[in-house]
């Protein structure tokens, strides 16, 4: 990625010059294209910038789920906004009011909160993402925020953190000590879904070359597909990409693997309508679910969890395969059971059950 082209400026917050990140950006832009602003950035900057900024609220916080359904115990490290890459269905159109990007340059001060949050932590995992507001990855090489964090991590007992990305950046994260603490994980789509809509983000076969080499170098791994679109042919589409990724990669290494269907609130169509007036996604019929969100009519989404999530076991048995914000009607129908009842589901969902008297009724996220 030619970072100068990505970006036209470079936005320091005062309080952010003299950091680390701030001098390793502005090496790579020349200076007539950095600013630095006398105060604080209140947001993101215009289309094409790149803010660095410090936070001065808390990083971490856990996954405020969606009503009604059931939630997957996640937790989220807030870094930055905004990602580089424009897939059609991302929540952050709707999420973001100014369309440029914020990393945050104090980010190493999470650590203490996630000590904090994994000590008090009822469960025996911790599960901390980067990728909610950001890809984890995408800028990897221009700010190198990951392999700071790798180590760290790598010394924690009961926090893992999970770098989820549709990047290939990770030779920078080969060599780092990361204890079996680090999960880098990929979202993948099938080539025809993903060159249609995953615009800008690498290709399915860089993305899973990228997994081998992070395999190669010890980290675990793990693979979300989400959001499924039930394209013509979906079952053979997904079904070949499952074995695509289990000829090459070993599944004992995969800790977890998500499912979602394609969901969408009445203001991401809006904006999906708009960017692509053409957009075929949404010639199928989809209900209105409790959390204002539109979902695939729910028989077709649990014959399509059930049939992914059997495609996965074949492959890998012990893998945990899980839906994410789904109800709990589907998972009893998808998985035969709602998580309590799936032992190999315990290390993620069962903290929700020490936790909370309902798992249908706490810590959704949208
Ligand atoms: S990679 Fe993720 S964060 Fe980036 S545009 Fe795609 S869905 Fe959004």
């Amino acid at each position: 990625m030619k970072w100068t082209n990505l970006f036209d400026e470079v936005l320091i917050e005062a309080a952010a010059v003299d950091t680390p990140l701030a001098r390793r950006v502005c090496a790579i832009f020349p200076a007539h294209r950095v600013k630095v602003l006398d105060g604080p950035a209140s947001a993101t900057g215009g289309a094409g910038s790149l803010t660095v900024a410090v936070e001065k609220g808390a990083f971490l916080r856990r996954c405020p789920g969606t009503p009604g359904m059931i939630c997957c115990n996640l937790f989220v490290l807030n870094l930055g906004v905004g990602c580089p890459y424009g897939c059609s269905f991302c929540f952050l159109h709707n999420y973001q009011n100014q369309p440029g990007i914020r990393v945050y340059a104090n980010f190493l001060d999470a650590m203490a909160e996630v000590e904090e949050a994994a000590e008090d932590f009822e469960g025996d995992e911790l599960r901390v993402t980067t990728g909610e507001f950001a890809d984890s990855l995408a800028l990897e090489e221009l700010t190198g925020m990951a392999s700071e964090l790798i180590p760290p991590f790598g010394r924690q007992k009961k926090a893992l953190l999970e770098l989820k990305t549709k990047s290939d950046q990770v030779d920078s994260l080969l060599g780092l000590e990361h204890g079996g603490q680090v999960v880098v994980s990929w979202s993948l789509s099938p080539a025809v879904v993903a060159q249609r809509e995953e615009c800008g983000a690498p290709p399915l076969e860089a993305r899973l070359a990228a997994a081998q080499k992070a395999a190669a170098a010890g980290y675990l791994l793990a693979f979300h597909f989400d959001p499924v679109f039930l394209i013509a042919d979906w079952q053979q589409h997904y079904v070949n990409l499952v074995d695509k990724i289990f000829d090459r990669l070993p599944g004992a290494r995969v800790r977890w693997f998500s499912l979602g269907g394609f969901r969408y609130t009445q203001s991401l169509k809006n904006v999906m309508e708009q960017r692509d007036s053409e957009t075929p996604v949404f010639l199928h019929e989809f209900v209105p679910c409790d959390d204002g969100k539109f979902r695939y009519f729910a028989p077709l989404r649990a014959e399509m969890y059930r049939i992914l999530r059997e495609a996965i076991e074949r492959r890998a048995p012990r893998t945990p395969v899980y839906a994410c914000m789904e109800s709990a009607q589907i998972w009893k129908k998808a998985f035969g059971s709602l998580p309590a009842g799936i032992e190999k589901l315990g290390p993620i969902f069962g903290p929700f059950r020490a936790g909370c008297p309902s798992l249908g009724s706490c810590g959704q996220r949208s």
